[in-house]
C-alpha cells in the first residue's frame, strides 16, 4: 500500500424515497426558521412545494439560479436574502441551484440545506464557480459546503432522459479522473469505482425506462460517491477542458463532460494503468474510453462537440488554452496531441486508445 492522506468531508447526508419529508426537521435540528428557498426558473413550482412544506420556518423564494453562477444573480439572491432576515437557504435543483447557495454562504456564512435533482454532485464538494463579466474563475473553501444534503429519489424521476445521461457522464468523470489523481486515496479509488459501477448500471435503464425505481436510485447514490470523489481530490485534463471550452465557447456543462470523457481518457490512461484497470471493472470489462463512447451513443447523448455548439475554428484556440496553465495530470500535456484529440472531438469519431493498452 502506498502512503496517502485522506481529508474526509463534514456534512450530513440523507438519502431514500420521499426524503423531502424530512426537510423541515433538519431545519429543526439546524435551528433554522426563517428559510429562503432558491431555485432556477424551471424548477419555480418546486421551490413553492418546498415553500409549503416547511411553512412558518420558510421566509420566501428566489427563482432566478442560473448556470454558471453569474455574481448579478447572486447579489439579487442577497438582497431579497438580506430583505427577509433570512438565516439560511435551502436550494432544490441541480450544480447551478447548489452554486447560488454556496455562492451565498461565502458571502454570509448561512447554512445550506441542499435537495439535489441532477446527478451533477456539486452539493457534497467545497469548489465554487462563478462568472462575472464572462470570465468564470473558481475556488475552494470549506466555507461553501453545504450542512445537510438530502437526496429524495423521487424528484429525479422527472429529469428528462437526455439530462440525465449526460449529468450521469457529468458524475462520472469526477470518479474517472479521481481514480488517477496525485493525492488519491484507497477511500476515493472505492468510492469511485462504486460510483461509475452505479451509473453504468443506472443510465441504461433510465434511457429504457425513466420511472425505474432502481436505475434512478443507483444513479443518484453513485453521483453522490462521484460527487464526493470531486470534493476531496484534485482533477486533470478532462476537467481543465471541460472547463475552457465551457468558458471560452459558452457549451452546456454536462454534455461537454460527455463528449470529452471518452477521449481525454484515450489520452491519459496508458498513464494510469491501475485507474484503467479499476474503471473497466466497473464497467464490466472492455477499454473505458471506447465503452464510454459507445454508451454515449447508444443512449443518444451528443458525442461531437460540433453538435453541441463548438466551431471548427476554436479547436487551435481551446489546444492553446488546454496547455496554458495545465491541471496536474498523469501524462505530459502536449499541445500537439490535444489537437488532435479535439479535433477528433469536434467531430465525434472514436477516441484513440493508446497503442500501449491494445
Ligand atoms: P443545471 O443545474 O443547470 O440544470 C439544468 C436545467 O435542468 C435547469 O433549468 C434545472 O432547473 C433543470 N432541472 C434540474 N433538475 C431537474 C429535474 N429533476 N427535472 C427537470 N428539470 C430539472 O444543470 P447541472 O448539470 O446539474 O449543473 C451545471 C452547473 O453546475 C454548472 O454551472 C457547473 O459548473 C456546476 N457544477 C459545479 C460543481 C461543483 O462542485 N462546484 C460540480 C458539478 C457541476
Amino acid at each position: 500500500m502506498k502512503p496517502f492522506r485522506y481529508q474526509s468531508l463534514p456534512g450530513r447526508v440523507l438519502f431514500g424515497f420521499g426524503t423531502l419529508a424530512e426537510l423541515p426537521g433538519e431545519a429543526q435540528s439546524l435551528g433554522l426558521g426563517r428559510l429562503l428557498v432558491l431555485s432556477t426558473p424551471a424548477q419555480a413550482d418546486e421551490a413553492q412545494r418546498v415553500v409549503s412544506l416547511l411553512g412558518e420556518r420558510a421566509v420566501g423564494a428566489f427563482t432566478g439560479a442560473r448556470m454558471h453562477t453569474p455574481v448579478e444573480v447572486t447579489e439579487q439572491a442577497l438582497a431579497v436574502a438580506h430583505d427577509l432576515r433570512a438565516d439560511g437557504v435551502v436550494a432544490i435543483g441541480g450544480g447551478s441551484t447548489t452554486g447560488l447557495a454556496k455562492a451565498i454562504a461565502l458571502r454570509t456564512d448561512l447554512d445550506q440545506i441542499i435537495i439535489p435533482t441532477t446527478y451533477a454532485g456539486s452539493e457534497v464538494t467545497p469548489i465554487l464557480g462563478e462568472t462575472d463579466n464572462g470570465r468564470k474563475t473558481t475556488q475552494s473553501t470549506a466555507k461553501v459546503l453545504p450542512e445537510v444534503v438530502i437526496y429524495d429519489v423521487d424528484l429525479t424521476f422527472d429529469l428528462p432522459v437526455g439530462m440525465s445521461v449526460t449529468s450521469g457522464f457529468n458524475a462520472m468523470a469526477h470518479a474517472a479522473e479521481a481514480l488517477y489523481a496525485k493525492d488519491g486515496s484507497p477511500v476515493v479509488d472505492l468510492m469511485a469505482q462504486e460510483g461509475v459501477r452505479a451509473l453504468m448500471t443506472a443510465l441504461p435503464c433510465i434511457a429504457h425506462d425513466p420511472r425505474d425505481a432502481l436505475g434512478r436510485s443507483d444513479a443518484l447514490y453513485g453521483c453522490w460517491l462521484c460527487g464526493m470523489c470531486l470534493g476531496t481530490v484534485g482533477m486533470s485534463l478532462h476537467h481543465k477542458l471541460c472547463h475552457t471550452l465551457g468558458g471560452s465557447f459558452d457549451l452546456p456543462h454536462a454534455d461537454t463532460h460527455t463528449v470529452l470523457l471518452p477521449h481525454a481518457l484515450g489520452y491519459n490512461l496508458s498513464a494510469a494503468l491501475s485507474a484503467r484497470q479499476r474503471l473497466s471493472q466497473a464497467m464490466g470489462g472492455g477499454e473505458p474510453p471506447r465503452v464510454l463512447h459507445d454508451l454515449a451513443r447508444q443512449l443518444g447523448a451528443p458525442i461531437a462537440l460540433r453538435d453541441i455548439g463548438m466551431p471548427e475554428d476554436g479547436i487551435d484556440r481551446a489546444a492553446d488554452l488546454a496547455v496554458q496553465h495545465p491541471y496536474w495530470n498523469p501524462r505530459p500535456v502536449e499541445r500537439d496531441a490535444i489537437r488532435a484529440m479535439l479535433r477528433r472531438a469536434w467531430a465525434g469519431e472514436p477516441p484513440v486508445i493508446d497503442q500501449a493498452l491494445s
